[in-house]
C-alpha cells in the first residue's frame, strides 16, 4: 500500500465521560464501535465534519463487542447510513445487537446476584432501552480469521480476543500496525478502578496473542484505562505504550489470579470480618488482599463480572480445557 490510511478518533459525550468511536478512512469509510444511542447525532457526525467527511458516507460499522456502549448506536449509525453500511459483529456477542433484553440477561444470571439490588432487573431494562438506539441484525457476523476489504487495497483483519466478552475481537488494519482492540486489554480498568472480564483464562490468553502474534504498533483501546497507579492511558496508543499497556494488563491480571487461588478455593465468606455484611460479598477477603477500595456496585460493576468469572472457572475445572 502507498501510504497508511488515516485514523481519527470521534469523541462523543456521555454524561460525565466520552465513549470513542474510531473513524478509517478508508475508500469505503468505516467507524468501530458506536457509543450510545445518542452517540451518531451528537458525537460523530460533528467530528466527521470538522474532518471535511460525512456520516452518510460510512459503509461499514465494525463492533468490537456488544457492551451497551459499544454497540448503543449501532442502530442509529445504520441509520444515517441510508442502512447501507455493512454491520460487523463477532457472532457470539451478536445476541446483544439483536436484543435489548440479551442485556438484562446477562445482567442476572451474573453479576445481579451479588449485588442485591431489588431494582437491578428494572433499572438494566430501562438502560437498554435509553443507551441502544434499536434491535439490529448484523450483517457480517464474525469467527475471528475474517478478512474485510474497504476498498483501494484496504484490508481489516479480525483477530478473536474474547474473555472480556466471548465475542471480542480486535481489528488489524494491515500493513500498518493499527489495533482496535475495544475492552480486551482493561489495563487496571476504567472509573470502577477493576478490570472486567468474563472469562480470566481467555482473557489471559487474548492478552499473550494480541502481544506475541498482533504486536501492535498503535493500539487503540476503548475507554481510557488506568494504570495500577490511577494514572489514564489516553485511547491512541503508541511507542512503547501498547506493549507496555498489555504487559502491564497481564501483570494485574496474574495478580487477581493469585488472590482467588489464595482465598476462592477455601470457600467464600458472606460477610467480613466485624460481622457486618460487605458490599464486596462473597469476594470481600480478595478485596482486601488487592487493596481494592472502588465501590463494587457501581455499574457494570467489573469487579463481580471478573471475580464471578474466576469463580465459574474454580467450580466447573472441566470448562477450562481446550
Ligand atoms: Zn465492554
Amino acid at each position: 500500500m502507498a501510504r497508511d490510511v488515516p485514523i481519527h478518533p470521534l469523541a462523543s459525550p456521555w454524561g460525565r465521560f466520552h465513549l470513542y468511536s474510531f473513524f478509517i478512512d478508508a475508500p469505503e469509510p468505516a467507524v468501530v464501535d458506536t457509543g450510545v444511542a445518542g452517540s451518531p447525532a451528537e458525537g460523530m457526525a460533528p467530528a466527521l465534519e470538522a474532518l471535511g467527511r460525512r456520516i452518510e458516507d460510512v459503509r461499514w460499522i465494525l463492533l468490537t463487542h456488544g457492551h451497551i456502549d459499544h454497540i448503543g448506536g449501532a442502530h442509529a449509525l445504520w441509520e444515517l447510513t441510508g442502512r447501507r453500511a455493512q454491520v460487523v459483529i463477532h457472532e457470539a456477542d451478536a445476541p446483544f445487537l439483536r436484543s435489548r433484553q440479551g442485556h438484562v440477561q446477562e445482567y442476572a444470571s451474573g453479576r445481579a446476584r451479588y449485588l442485591h439490588d431489588p431494582d437491578g432487573i428494572e433499572r438494566q431494562t430501562r438502560t437498554a432501552s435509553a443507551a441502544i438506539s434499536g434491535e439490529l441484525e448484523p450483517t457480517v457476523l464474525l469467527r475471528g480469521g475474517d478478512t474485510l476489504e474497504l476498498g483501494g487495497g484496504v484490508r481489516v483483519s479480525v483477530h478473536g480476543v474474547p474473555g472480556h466478552t466471548a465475542g471480542s475481537v480486535a481489528y488489524v488494519v494491515d500493513g500498518q500496525g493499527d489495533v482496535f482492540v475495544g475492552d480486551a486489554v482493561q489495563v487496571h480498568g476504567a472509573a470502577n478502578g477493576f478490570p472486567g472480564y468474563a472469562d480470566p483464562d481467555a482473557y489471559r490468553a487474548s492478552l499473550l496473542h494480541l502481544r506475541d502474534d498482533v504486536a501492535p504498533r498503535r493500539l487503540f483501546l476503548g475507554h481510557p484505562y488506568r494504570t495500577a497507579a490511577g494514572e489514564p492511558y489516553g485511547v491512541r496508543l503508541d511507542g512503547e505504550q501498547p506493549r507496555r499497556a498489555i504487559e502491564e494488563s497481564l501483570t494485574i491480571e496474574a495478580r487477581v489470579r493469585d488472590a482467588v487461588q489464595q482465598y476462592l478455593a477455601e470457600g467464600t465468606q458472606p460477610v467480613d470480618g466485624t460481622g457486618h455484611p460487605s458490599p464486596y460479598a462473597p469476594f470481600a477477603p480478595i478485596a482486601e488482599h488487592l487493596g481494592y477500595q472502588g465501590d463494587p456496585t457501581l455499574e457494570p460493576s467489573p469487579f463481580f463480572t471478573t471475580l464471578d468469572g474466576y469463580r465459574r472457572r474454580i467450580n466447573r475445572p472441566e470448562e477450562t480445557h481446550g
